[in-house]
């Protein structure tokens, strides 16, 4: 048996292969882009055949760096959630186009089963939300509009990226992991299993969906490499950099700060009900026996960033803002709350638009954009909050993604949290646990306490702002988030901290 792990991790905009020794070192990657198809307002669809492509692209790329097929012990898959993908079993080729997370197509679809009275019990059953996010409307509106799904009968196979990848690689196997699962609609949490009730909810035919089953073991075989690899680890991107984060007890917490935010707290091994409108999902499955999480997302995180370069033009380059944050010695009172595509989580505001406040004569860029990076630690704050209302407070958090890199924002999340932020020096948390997953699949490791040596040191961010400074910060965060939330979301949701003892 080969002694390295190869990774698939199927992100939104690209597709990656990475490579890791067993202690955690990474060999090497190889990405592609994915194109991004935009038919109409609000769209979002992929290629399947094209994330396929890519992905055989950048697998075979690792697998010659590794030096052949026999050099690697197994294949672990990451993936882009609730995107679903639709194909013909005989001839493996997708019958229409992915559906992508971001589409909101179902959004009216969401609206008339949630005045029909039913969020409550699909949030009871599944843990979430009654979204256009989510996988379930989309087989609804997608049986219901494209004519060649219903027609192919038994012949219809769908399945989210992972699934789709399984299949491709293997030749026919048609397996979804539980985390995947957990993000359909489809799956009773409790249960892991699909449930007929929502099956018929969503119009999705039980033939056409894949096993459910663990994260970690010997699932199948692919040989398009020139040898047998089997793939042994599959999991949801936000679970797998959760799970690479080591974030193996209850109540340990991970946030990832990529496009947008994704915050995951280990819940232990009962389903958990959230009654402050956070996730409740599986966190991984073995044996048989699922760890869950609460999760929280927030929409904007990095894509504020972007939208301060691309559209507005205060930057030049993301990474600028970190000494324009330090140039002032605080925000001059200005706020921004990012609601470009609305609020997420626990505010959950689709027509939420974003706002600016506090700006006076005195206001400068270096304000704005400090209110931006800022913003944050006030978003990961109100998620905090709403966690620590379900009785899942964060005692420290692991943070990962791409905004991280930035040390003033690390050390703006530990003072406004009022936790120690720590941040792996190998930054790449949602490959790894895919690593690590794969490694415990094919027998490298014991299990995944023994896999966590793979994730290697980190830093860490200890809060030091004083509290009255922190409080006044939270307190201007409440009133510009406030002004933009409907009056009755606002006077009664969260219970904020209190205001500032000045
Ligand atoms: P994703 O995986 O969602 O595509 P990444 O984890 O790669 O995203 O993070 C990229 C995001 O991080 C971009 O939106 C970018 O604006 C932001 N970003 C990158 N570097 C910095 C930085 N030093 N400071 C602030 N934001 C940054």
């Amino acid at each position: 048996m080969g002694e390295l792990l190869l990774v698939l991790d199927e992100g939104t905009t690209s597709t990656r292969a990475m490579l890791f020794e067993a202690s955690g070192k990474c060999l090497g990657s190889h990405a592609a882009e994915l194109t991004q198809h935009y038919p109409g307002p609000g769209l979002v669809e992929h290629d399947a055949n094209e994330i396929w492509r890519r992905t055989l692209e950048c697998a075979i790329a690792m697998v010659d760096k590794a030096g052949g097929a026999d050099r690697i012990a197994a294949i672990g898959i990451t993936n882009q959630r609730e995107t679903i993908v639709f194909w013909d079993k005989t001839t493996g080729e997708p019958l229409a186009p992915a559906i992508v997370w971001q589409d909101r197509r179902t959004a009216a679809l969401c609206r008339k089963l949630r005045d029909a009275g039913e969020e409550p019990g699909v949030q009871a059953r599944t843990g979430l939300l009654l979204d256009p996010y989510f996988s379930g409307t989309k087989i609804a509106w997608a049986m219901e509009h494209w004519p060649q799904l219903a027609a192919a009968c038994d012949r219809l196979a769908i399945g989210t990226v992972e699934s789709w990848l399984v299949w491709k690689l293997t030749g026919g196997l048609h397996i979804s992991d539980a985390t995947n699962a957990s993000r359909t609609l489809l799956m009773g949490l409790g249960s892991g299993g699909w449930s007929d009730g929502l099956l018929d909810m969503f119009s999705a035919p039980r033939d056409a969906l894949p096993e459910i089953v663990d994260c970690a073991g010997r699932f199948g075989t692919t040989r398009l490499f020139g040898g047998e690899i089997p793939i042994c680890g599959l999991a949801g991107d936000q679970q797998s950099a959760t799970i690479g984060q080591a974030c193996f007890a209850k109540g340990e917490t991970k946030a990832t700060y990529g496009t947008g935010a994704f915050v995951l707290t280990n819940a232990g091994t009962t389903p958990p009900a959230s009654k402050h409108r956070l996730l409740a999902t599986v966190l991984w499955q073995l044996n048989g026996r699922r760890t869950y999480a609460i999760e929280g997302s927030v929409f904007v995180a990095g894509s504020l960033i972007q939208w301060l370069r691309d559209a507005v033009g205060l930057i030049e380059t993301a990474p600028e803002t970190e000494a324009i944050a330090k140039s002032v010695p605080d925000n001059g009172g200005v706020y921004l709350v990012p609601a470009l595509s609305g609020l997420g989580a626990p505010w959950w505001e689709p027509d939420a638009r974003a706002a600016i406040s506090g700006l006076s004569f005195a206001s400068t860029r270096a304000h704005i954009i400090r209110a931006a990076l800022e913003a944050m630690a006030h978003q990961s704050h109100d998620l905090k909050t709403a966690f620590a209302a379900d009785g899942a407070d964060w005692a420290r958090l692991r943070i990962d993604g791409g905004m991280v890199a930035n040390d003033w924002m690390a050390q703006d999340l530990a003072d406004v949290l009022a936790v120690p932020v720590d941040r792996p020096d190998f930054a790449e948390t949602t490959a790894l646990g895919a690593a690590m997953l794969a490694g415990v699949g094919c027998g490298l490791f014991s299990g995944l306490e023994e896999a966590a040596k793979m994730r290697g040191p980190a830093v860490t961010f200890e809060p030091k702002l004083d509290v009255g400074r922190r409080h006044a910060r939270l307190a201007g965060w409440t009133q510009a988030v406030h002004s933009i939330v409907t009056p009755a979301k606002a006077g009664a949701h969260l219970p904020h901290e209190p205001q500032a003892k000045q």
